[in-house]
Formats: C-alpha cells, structure tokens, sequence
C-alpha cells in the first residue's frame, strides 16, 4: 500500500480519479504519520471499541484506527471520495465506509447492533466549517459515546477549552462543558496539512458527564440565559441579558440578587455554576 500521508501519493490518488481538494466540504488531509499516530493515541482506541469517523477523506486516518479498533465505520460526503477509499481500505476488513453527511446521519441506527457489545469513541479530523453542529450534537445525543477526540481549529478547540474571564470563554465553553469534560491533548501546526489551512490546529478529547455538573429546573432555559449573557460581550450582565431575553428587567434584576450575582459584571466572569443558579432562580420568577 502506497504511504497515504505522502503529498506525492495523494496527488497521484488524485489525479488518478480526476478530483480536486473540495473546499467546500473542509479537505485538508493529514502528511504527517507523527500526528495521525498522535490521534488515534490520544483516542484511547482498542480492540474492543467500535469506532466512528467523521471524513475520511482518502482513509488515511482509518487505515491506523483500522489496526486499532474492532470496527471502525466512516462516514463521508464526498461522494467522489467512495472509489478512492474502496482501493485505499480494500484490505481493512473491519471498516464499513458510509456515503452521507455526518449531521443528517442516524448514528445511533448505524451502530445499534455493535453497542450491544462495544463501546463507542469517536475519532476524527473535522472539516472546520461544520466542527460546532458536530461536536454540539454528539454532546446532546444520547449516544452512548465514551470518548471523543478531534482535530479542529485551534481558535474553537480553546473556546471549548476555556477558563472564565478569559476571552475564548464564552457560551460554547459552558454549553460543552455541560455535557462533557475537555481537555486540550495537543496542539497542531498548519503544516501537517494539504493543502495547508490558514489557521492552527488543536486536537481536544471529550468524555461525556455521566451526571450534569449543575441540577437545573429548566434546561431550555439555562441555555437561553447563557446565549443571552454573551450576545454584547461588552456590557454588563444585566443590559445584556435585558436587551436579548423577553423578560422585564426586574424579574431578571430579582433572579440576579437570589442568585448572589452582581448585575454589573459581565457574562464573561460567571462559571456554569453561577448561569446554574442564575437560572433556576429565574425559572421561580418566571414561576416555572
Ligand atoms: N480524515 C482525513 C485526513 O485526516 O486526512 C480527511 C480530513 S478533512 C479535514 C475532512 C473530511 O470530512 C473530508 O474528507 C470531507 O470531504 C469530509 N466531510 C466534510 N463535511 C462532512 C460531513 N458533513 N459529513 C461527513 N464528512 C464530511
């Protein structure tokens, strides 16, 4: 098998199939060995792991999550890419490669009949301009997924990543980590890349809370005050949250003071913790 992460062998690949670097579906492929090894450690991948992958790409990645795993299963949406991965992964009995658009993919249909016996981790180089949508609905799921490990820009990897008061902190900090602990494994230079991107990478792993970490009265509402505190980073809680949420500014003022919150401080410099508290007390003011 030719060496996938040469630039000369993907160029061949190509050109042999009459494609071209997709930009639209995010096709920076990994050269460098090194870093697809990295991953898959970072992974924590074993034999008695049914693996999913978001992108193949040419298989580059799945051939070693291939050697890792019990099962790998891929999904791609580059349809040109479904020849090209038939001849790369011919000699990967384990693989199952999945023609589709990860986001409209029934997941938990595909593998159903593999976690009856397996565990699930989730392995992937994610095209950047879906990373969010991807990483959001894995967390919301109720799949049973025990790890997850992505490659993805740097600049979002420490958003998920990032302590209060930072400027990276924000509502996809909170969002995430209500569902999952974070960890940044390594970061990633642009180089390892073709065609290089323009950004860094970060390669961040996520196991999901058995427990969420705050109880809350009303989920739904938890997210919204959270959305609302970040809309205008740069007022204070208060006018932020007033001029983003449809509540009168007293019942939002009451929900501060139960919540021992300072209305002038901003969104920034409040944990999960504290939007928690903030809102269950103003579901009791909302009389939720
Ligand atoms: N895994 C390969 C590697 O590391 O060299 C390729 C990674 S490349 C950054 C992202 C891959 O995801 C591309 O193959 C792209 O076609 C595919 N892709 C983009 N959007 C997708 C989606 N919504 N669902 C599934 N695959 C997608």
């Amino acid at each position: 098998m030719e060496k996938l992460t040469s630039p000369k062998t993907i160029e061949a690949i190509l050109n042999r199939y009459g494609l071209h670097f997709n930009k639209r579906f995010g096709q920076n492929f990994l050269i460098d060995d090194n870093i697809v090894n990295k991953i898959v450690e970072a992974g924590q991948v074993t034999k008695d792991d049914v693996v999913l992958e978001i992108g193949p790409g040419i298989g580059t990645m799945t051939r070693v999550l291939s050697e890792h795993a019990g099962k790998v299963y891929t999904v791609e949406i580059d349809k040109k890419l479904i020849p090209v991965l038939r001849e790369t992964l011919a000699d990967c009995d384990n693989v199952t490669v999945v023609e589709g658009d990860i986001l409209k993919t029934d997941v938990a249909a595909l593998l159903a009949k593999d976690l009856e016996t397996a565990s699930l981790k989730i392995v992937a180089n994610l095209p950047y301009y879906v990373t969010t949508p991807i990483i959001m609905g894995f967390l919301e799921s109720a799949l049973p997924v025990e790890r997850m490990t992505f490659l993805i820009q740097k600049e979002v990897g420490e958003r998920l990543c990032a302590e209060p008061g930072t400027k990276a902190y924000g509502s996809l900090t909170i969002a995430a980590a209500f569902y999952a602990e974070m960890e940044i494994s390594f970061y990633v230079p642009a180089t390892v890349f073709m065609p290089r991107p323009r950004v860094d990478s970060i390669v961040v792993t996520l196991t999901k809370r058995d427990e969420p970490p705050a109880a809350l009265v009303d989920k739904a509402l938890f997210f919204k005050v959270v959305r609302a505190a970040f809309q205008s980073r740069r007022k204070t809680l208060i006018n932020s949250m007033s001029s983003a949420m449809d509540c009168p500014k007293e019942v939002l003022l009451s929900a501060m003071a139960q919540a021992d919150i300072d209305p002038a401080i901003r969104g920034e410099k409040l944990t999960g913790e504290d939007f928690a508290r903030l809102a269950n007390a103003l579901a009791e003011g909302l009389g939720r």
